[in-house]
C-alpha cells in the first residue's frame, strides 16, 4: 500500500494574496474611515470586475445568495421557474424566498448541466424563467436555451457561482441570459472571502438593485421599497482587488493540474472526469469525477472514506439533489423516475483536491492511489 500524504490534502484552499499587501489596503481604509457603504474600494472593484467579466452592467453583493436572491426579486418573477436539482442549496433557496416554484429538469449526462432538451416539455403557462447553473464552471448549452426562452418568452437566469473568467467560444460567460450571478465565498476561484455579483442586461436593474440591497432607502431619507442589507463592505472589497491581481495565475495553476489528473487517470476502469464540452473554457472551479461501481469495483462512497486513510479529503458535490428536500417531495417533477440522470450522477460524483498550490506531485500520487483501490474485472468475478 502507498503511505499516506504526510499532510492531509484537502479538497480547496482559499486563494489569499500577500499578507502585506492586504495590511496596505487596510491602512488606506483606516485612513480613509469610511469602511462600508459604497466606498472607494467597493467603486474599484466594481469596475475592474466589469471590465475582467466583460459584464454590461454589475452589481456587487455580500454574498452570491443574497445577489440571486434579489436579482430574482428584481426581475419580477412569478409563478415557476424551471431550474436544476444539481446544485447547491442557494439556488434553490434564492426562488423559495421570492416564492417561486422550482420545477426540476434532468441533466446532461456529459457535463450534469441542466438537460436543454428536456427543458421545453415542462413549461407551463405559470413558467417565468429558466434558472441553470453552470456547474463547476463548465458552461451550459446557452444557445439552446436562450432559443426556448425566445420562444415562450421566458427570462433566463444564470447561477455562476462556479464560473468566474468561463468563457463560450471566446464570449464571456456574463454575455448570456438576462442576468447571472456570481459566488465570491473564500472556496471559489476569485473571492472576497464572502460576496457576490450579479451581471445583467437590463441598465434599469442597476438602480433597482442598489435599492433592493440597502434597505430600499432613497437619499436617506425616503424609503421606497422592501430590500434588505445585502451590502459588500469596504475591507472585502479591498481584499477582493488584491485576490483579482493573482486570478489569471492561479487559473494557470488549476489548468497544469487538471492536465496532469487527466494524464493520470486515463485508463483506470469506471472513472470518467467531467469537463466543459468542445469550444468553452471552463473557469476551473472544480476537478469533478464519476465513480462507475461496476467497472472501478469500489462504490463512491468506499472509495471517499477509504482516501481519508491516505489523508486525502474529497466532497461529494453535489449530493443531496436539492429534488430531495422535505418541501420539494410533494412536486411531480422531483420525483425520482423524472430525474434519471441526477439521481445516478449523484451517486457517483466526486470532488477532487484543487487548488493552484496543490503539487503535481501529489496530484500524481492521488491517482496511483486510485489504481490501487480499483478492482481489475477478474477479481471482481472471483469475489
Ligand atoms: C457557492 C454557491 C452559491 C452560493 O454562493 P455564496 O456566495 O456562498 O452565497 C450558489 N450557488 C452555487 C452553485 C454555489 O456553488
Amino acid at each position: 500500500m502507498l503511505s499516506p500524504f504526510e499532510n492531509p490534502i484537502y479538497v480547496t484552499r482559499p486563494l489569499l494574496p500577500d499578507l502585506e499587501n492586504v495590511s496596505g489596503k487596510l491602512e488606506e481604509i483606516w485612513e480613509s474611515k469610511q469602511v462600508t457603504n459604497n466606498g472607494k474600494q467597493l467603486t474599484l472593484l466594481s469596475k475592474q470586475l466589469q471590465e475582467y467579466l466583460q459584464a454590461q452592467h454589475l452589481s456587487i453583493f455580500n454574498n452570491g445568495t443574497l445577489a440571486l436572491l434579489l436579482g430574482l426579486k428584481a426581475l419580477g418573477l412569478k409563478g415557476e421557474v424551471i431550474t436544476t436539482p444539481f446544485t447547491f442549496p442557494a439556488t434553490v433557496q434564492a426562488l423559495d424566498w421570492n416564492q417561486l416554484t422550482p420545477v426540476f429538469c434532468d441533466i446532461d449526462r456529459k457535463t450534469l448541466n441542466i438537460d436543454a432538451n428536456k427543458i421545453e416539455s415542462l413549461i407551463t403557462e405559470n413558467t417565468s424563467a429558466i434558472l441553470a447553473v453552470h456547474v463547476f464552471g463548465n458552461p451550459c448549452e446557452t444557445e439552446k436555451i436562450q432559443n426556448i426562452a425566445d420562444k415562450y418568452g421566458l427570462k433566463v437566469i444564470y447561477d455562476g457561482a462556479h464560473a468566474f473568467g468561463a468563457k463560450i467560444g471566446g464570449n464571456p460567460i456574463s454575455s448570456y441570459g438576462d442576468m447571472t450571478m456570481f459566488s465570491f465565498h473564500a472556496t471559489k476561484l476569485f473571492n472576497t472571502v464572502e460576496g457576490g455579483a450579479l451581471t445583467f442586461r437590463d441598465g434599469e436593474l442597476v438602480r433597482k438593485l442598489d435599492l433592493l440591497k440597502n434597505f430600499g432607502l432613497l437619499n436617506g431619507e425616503e424609503v421606497v421599497l422592501s430590500g434588505l442589507n445585502a451590502k459588500m463592505n469596504e475591507i472585502q472589497a479591498g481584499i477582493g482587488l488584491e485576490v483579482l491581481k493573482i486570478v489569471e495565475e492561479e487559473r494557470k495553476k488549476r489548468h497544469r493540474i487538471k492536465k496532469t489528473y487527466e494524464q493520470h487517470l486515463a485508463g483506470i476502469p469506471g472513472i470518467r472526469i467531467i469537463t466543459n464540452l468542445e469550444n468553452e473554457q471552463s473557469s476551473y472551479q472544480y476537478f469533478v469525477i464519476e465513480i462507475d461501481k461496476n467497472k472501478f469495483g469500489r462504490s463512491r462512497d468506499w472509495l471517499q472514506k477509504k482516501l481519508t486513510e491516505y489523508n486525502v479529503f474529497t466532497r461529494k458535490y453535489f449530493y443531496p439533489l436539492c429534488s430531495e428536500f422535505d418541501w420539494y417531495t410533494h412536486l411531480e417533477s422531483a420525483q425520482g423516475k423524472n430525474l434519471p440522470v441526477a439521481n445516478k450522477s449523484v451517486e457517483q460524483v466526486l470532488s477532487l483536491p484543487f487548488y493552484g498550490e496543490l503539487e503535481l506531485d501529489s496530484v500524481t500520487k492521488i491517482c496511483r492511489i486510485f489504481q490501487e483501490l480499483h478492482i481489475t474485472q477478474e477479481t471482481v468475478t472471483q469475489l
